[in-house]
């Protein structure tokens, strides 16, 4: 009788313990924070949609930074023209975006160290003779720019040229294509990536100067800038990084 008493209350504290350790294991799940990440989905080879879901380089980096620091992460995403005030704003914790680290920037936000060194290209419609072969052959033209790139910043310095803004890089490209624009200026890697996909378009190299692309987070998060640097560090030492590069830049 004593034995089956014990037995009984044996069973009723493992019983016990599982559940403890199961709700602790569920308390620890929920207890990993998370980091609202904000991009913009049209600037591919970096962030693009695919399926519905927001795919490329800078989708991986931040997912593999976030294992490392320890995060769950939720994208959202919005135009880019949105980005730095919603992060302002605190409805997110981080922008990844292929964003230009500027000193215009660098006044209102934090930067992360640089993860890649892009510039600034132009991408004609070749079934028209505009004679554009450089920055050079703008004044006079009608010239597409995405609202709040760095690309407006660069084609603001030409004079004489008429600068129309878009909202997003696909609409610029669209109007491109509508030949509604003599040229459009964006980015060196979603300029090359629209060529390839769209015949009637090509790029033309031109001399502009470097942009560094980096991780934007609100000003005096310190901490978390810290470990993201650190991990990007890690990143670039352990192979990941080329391994990216290697994913999204044939
Ligand atoms: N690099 C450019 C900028 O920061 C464009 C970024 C983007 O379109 N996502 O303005």
């Amino acid at each position: 009788m004593k034995k089956r008493f014990s037995k009984i209350l044996l069973s009723k504290i493992l019983l016990l313990v599982t559940i403890f350790l199961f709700s602790l294991n569920i308390f620890a799940k929920n207890k990993t924070p998370l980091l609202y990440v904000g991009t913009e989905a049209e600037f591919a080879p970096f962030e693009y949609l695919e399926n519905g879901k927001v795919v490329g380089f800078d989708m991986d980096l931040i997912d593999e930074i976030a294992k490392i620091i320890g995060y769950d992460i939720k994208v959202e995403t919005m135009k880019f023209d949105g980005l730095l005030p919603a992060l302002q704003a605190k409805k997110l914790d981080i922008v990844i975006a292929g964003v230009t680290v500027t000193d215009e920037r660098k006044k209102f936000v934090d930067f992360s160290d640089t993860y890649y060194v892009s510039e600034q290209m132009i991408v004609v419609n070749k079934t028209v003779d505009t004679g554009i072969k450089s920055f050079k052959d703008f004044p006079g033209k009608d010239v597409g720019v995405v609202l709040g790139y760095t690309a407006d910043l660069v084609v603001s310095e030409i004079e004489g040229v008429n600068i129309k803004r878009y909202n997003g890089t696909g609409e610029a490209i669209m109007a491109l294509k509508a030949k509604k624009l003599d040229a459009i200026v964006i980015d060196s890697e979603p300029a090359k990536n629209y060529s390839a996909q769209n015949d009637d378009l090509t790029v033309i190299e031109s001399d502009s100067a470097k942009e560094e692309y980096a991780i934007v987070l609100r000003k005096g998060q310190d901490e978390i800038l810290k470990k993201i640097n650190d991990a990007l560090k890690t990143l670039k030492e352990n192979g990941k990084y080329d391994e990216l590069i290697k994913k999204y830049f044939k």
